[in-house]
């Protein structure tokens, strides 16, 4: 408004300036037509009433400045009069032509920016953030568009006092969520928004919450398929995998019972019930790990740890025969898991490539990433084909051609390292070309200062 009327000052001292050097060329009442330039650029930039206050000034400027007596506001020729009034009523009709196409411009922009703003609704709240965050966005960008001082948008039944007057969003009878506005906002402003915004704000937010409870409800599903599956896998597990090392202790058990047993043989069986043994127990380990990981009920102690110490670790529960090369980078961070847990998804990482990896000796490499640690184990194994890339990770699953062999896993030991590397905060994944081997990589936070 300031600068309307400066801008409006200034334009008319140029109009009354620049007559001077035209007056001998034509009568000097043509000449008031010059300040009408002056109206259409006010009216059109600051609307109607800067555009008349423009005209009236133009008319005593030119009256005072130009028209007979100069340098007085009395007029001598009374058809002076009448060029004044004509000219009065010439700049007033301008002002209004240019207010009338201010005003297009302006509701065809603020048009633009509601149908960008509805568009942009529908984009958050459909979009991967979750309604409560789309609708904080949302809430910020309605203010911008109308220029309001703030507006909120909160899910069911909101009333936050009386500096906040609330708009339902509603569809039929149910109330979604609620548009909270300062309460003194004029009430031409509380109809634009309940008339552009509100219908389209609860047609997008109907269907955002509706694609909640389906997303909520897949994701249950999905969680029961799979413990369903689990459970399957578990009962197919009790029958064959925890019946066989039974079965084959109690036979060992009954035969070196015996009598004409010699002692070679009879300390062969014993060494049978030991293996046996040895693999139900940890057949049941795994299976009370599983278990745990699929009721998320495996709670990490988080600390920071030694990448060194947790290898070390992981070593040590492999045979003293394999063959294994280790390089850890020097500058290597320490990390923040939990130590139990994450010792154990390497061992049976370790166990794997010393298993499927005829002979060759593996390789365990750690090395700093940024913020993370990346641990290796590679080997040279067979390597996995890309379509059980993913498949090996889940429980019980084991390659085609391995299910029938009896010294094989239980197909529980990726499916554990990833639980517990997951428990950390870490990811695993498999790096793996046909015949030549495979990496099995490990990706871990870094502890920082303070864990
Ligand atoms: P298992 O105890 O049967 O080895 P795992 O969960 O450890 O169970 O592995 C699942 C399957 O992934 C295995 O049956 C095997 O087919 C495949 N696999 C795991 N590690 C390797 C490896 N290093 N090289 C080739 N195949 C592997």
């Amino acid at each position: 408004m300031i600068s309307g009327v400066a801008v409006i000052v200034v334009l008319v001292s140029v109009c009354s300036a620049s007559l001077y050097p035209l007056k001998h060329l034509t009568a000097v009442t043509a000449l008031s037509v010059v300040y009408l330039l002056a109206v259409v650029v006010v009216s059109a930039v600051w609307g109607f009433w800067l555009g008349v206050a423009t005209a009236v000034l133009s008319a005593v400027a030119f009256n005072f400045f130009h028209l007979p007596p100069v340098g007085r506001f009395t007029i001598a020729d009374s058809r002076n009069w009448v060029a004044l009034a004509a000219f009065f009523i010439a700049a007033v009709a301008t002002s209004s032509v240019s207010e009338f196409g201010r005003r297009r411009a302006v509701d065809a922009e603020s048009g633009r920016a509601e149908a960008d703003l509805t568009a942009e609704m529908a984009r958050l709240m459909l979009g991967s953030a979750g309604v409560a965050d789309a609708l904080a966005v949302i809430g910020r960008r309605l203010a911008v568009v109308f220029g309001l001082p703030w507006t909120m948008i909160v899910l069911g039944e909101a009333h936050y006092g009386a500096r906040q007057r609330s708009i339902a969003l509603c569809a039929g009878d149910r109330r979604l969520g609620t548009l909270l506005i300062p309460a003194d906002l004029p009430e031409a402003v509380v109809d634009r928004v309940r008339e552009r915004v509100v219908p389209a704000l609860t047609a997008v937010l109907e269907l955002a919450l509706e694609r909640e409870r389906l997303v909520a409800e897949a994701v249950q599903t999905e969680g029961l398929r799979r413990s369903d599956a689990v459970k399957t896998a578990v009962l197919r597990a009790v029958s064959h995998d925890l019946r066989s090392p039974v079965t084959a202790m109690v036979t060992a058990g009954e035969a070196v019972r015996a009598p004409q047993l010699t002692p070679a043989e009879r300390d062969e069986l014993g060494s049978l019930v030991v293996q046996e043994g040895t693999r139900l127990g940890r057949l049941i380990d795994d299976l009370l790990d599983l278990s745990k990981i699929e009721a998320h009920s495996a709670a990490p102690h988080l600390r920071e740890c030694s990448v060194e110490e947790v290898i070390d670790a992981a070593l040590a529960a492999q045979p003293d025969d394999a063959e294994l090369r280790l390089r850890i980078d020097p500058q290597l961070a320490a990390v923040r898991a939990d130590f139990v847990q994450v010792e154990r998804a390497l061992a049976n990482l370790l166990e794997n490539a010393i298993r499927y990896s005829n002979g060759e000796p593996a390789t365990i490499r750690a090395v700093p990433a940024g913020d993370r640690v990346i641990i290796r184990v590679i080997d040279r194994g067979p390597g996995i084909p890309k379509s059980e890339r993913d498949r090996i990770f889940e429980p019980f699953y084991r390659s085609p051609g391995q299910s029938s062999d009896p010294h094989t896993g239980s197909g529980l030991g990726l499916a554990i390292a990833k639980g517990f590397v997951e428990a950390s905060g870490g990811s695993i994944w498999v790096e793996s070309t046909a015949g030549q081997g495979s990496a099995f990589v490990v990706d871990l936070p870094a502890a920082r200062e303070g864990d």
